[in-house]
């Protein structure tokens, strides 16, 4: 439980390295998976703990996010109990409030 009055609201993680191009503008430098990319587990475990620290918002990016066999996964335990895992995530709860009939 964080105590803090300062926590992080938004989550930019590049969950993977790897890309199929390599732009010459590139800010992550992407191209080939990094040594020791987290392990499906290791995602999903992240996932419950920004949802513990209050995180609303999640942005998965990358490199190429897709080319992670597992990113359907990661998002589905990024959206929440909409798609029956047990942690709540302030995005998904903010989200259903507003858009009642689903989208
Ligand atoms: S992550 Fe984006 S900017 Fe970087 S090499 Fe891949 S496509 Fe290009």
């Amino acid at each position: 439980m964080w105590t803090i009055a300062c926590r992080p609201i938004l989550a930019v993680w590049e969950i993977t390295l790897a890309c199929t191009l390599k732009c010459a503008h590139c800010g992550s430098r992407a191209g080939t998976r990094r040594v020791g990319e987290l392990t499906t587990a290791e995602c999903l475990d992240v996932v419950a703990q920004l949802a513990r620290m209050g995180v609303r918002e999640v942005a998965l990016i990358g490199g190429e996010a897709f080319l992670r066999g597992d990113w359907i996964e990661i998002i589905n335990a990024v959206r929440g109990p909409r798609n029956g895992l047990q942690h709540a995530d302030g995005w998904s709860r903010s989200h259903r409030a507003e858009n009642p009939k689903g989208g």
